[in-house]
């Protein structure tokens, strides 16, 4: 079903040169990442991650920076009407001046969130050319999938495979997330977000991908999607 999907998406944004924005959803460690940089990379997708832009501004300790530092602080997310004026305009008005899609990563946090996002895609003229796309995995398999992530302890490089030592530097390797960490940002998006994820389908447009590949396979999975729309 998820080929027919997209590929009726990329097939029409071929013919018709329209182009299709992304907004991604999904639980923390669902592969989200991986496949913006694909679409980035592949199909020069201009890339909004929401949650790099913010931890840059609060490294720079620009005044959103220290306003987004406060609320972290108190462990609740940015307003969602700030992040919009702060963060998604700029972005997205510096991606259609490029004339490039865009993706956006990590922005909806709350029926707030959500609201601001849509009804800010719909004062733009662009709310029929959004696409959300819906990554789906167990908590099992993320969990599997993110503690399966290794990193030098030396010279901090990344790996997926568990082995003993860093093939760069020789350096011990450690599990680069710690499982509890990991087990209660998923608790909170069951609680929090997943409920507000429910309520796309019926204001836009929903494509959900089932994600639960090892992550070294996700990008072929992707790369084999649009090789059967007939993009590549
Ligand atoms: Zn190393």
């Amino acid at each position: 079903m998820r080929y027919i999907f997209l590929s009726v998406i990329f097939f029409c944004s071929v013919l018709f040169g329209v182009q299709q924005h992304i907004v991604l959803v999904g639980p923390p460690g669902a592969g989200k990442g991986t496949l913006a940089s694909f679409l980035q990379e592949r199909y020069g997708y201009y890339n909004i991650a929401c949650g790099d832009i913010l931890r840059e501004h609060v490294k720079n300790g620009t005044e959103f920076g220290n306003l987004v530092k406060t609320y972290i602080s108190q462990g609740d997310p940015v307003p969602a009407q700030i992040a919009l004026d702060a963060l998604i305009k700029p972005e997205v008005e510096s991606a259609l001046s490029m004339n490039k899609p865009f993706i956006v990563d990590g922005f909806i946090l709350s029926v707030e969130h959500r609201d601001a996002l849509l009804d800010y895609f719909k004062q733009q003229n662009i709310l029929d050319t959004v696409y959300i796309i819906q990554l789906d995995a167990s908590d099992e398999s993320i969990i599997d999938r993110v503690m399966s992530r290794v990193v030098c302890t030396t010279c901090h490089k990344n790996f997926t495979q568990q082995d003993r030592s860093c093939d760069i530097c020789g350096g011990p390797l450690v599990a680069r997330d710690d499982q509890k960490i990991i087990v209660q940002r998923l608790s909170k998006y069951h609680a929090n977000i997943e409920p507000v994820v429910a309520t796309l389908p019926a204001l836009c447009k929903v494509i959900r991908i089932d994600t639960e590949l090892p992550l070294a396979q996700l990008e072929q999975e992707y790369q084999t999607i649009l090789l059967h729309s007939g993009v590549l």
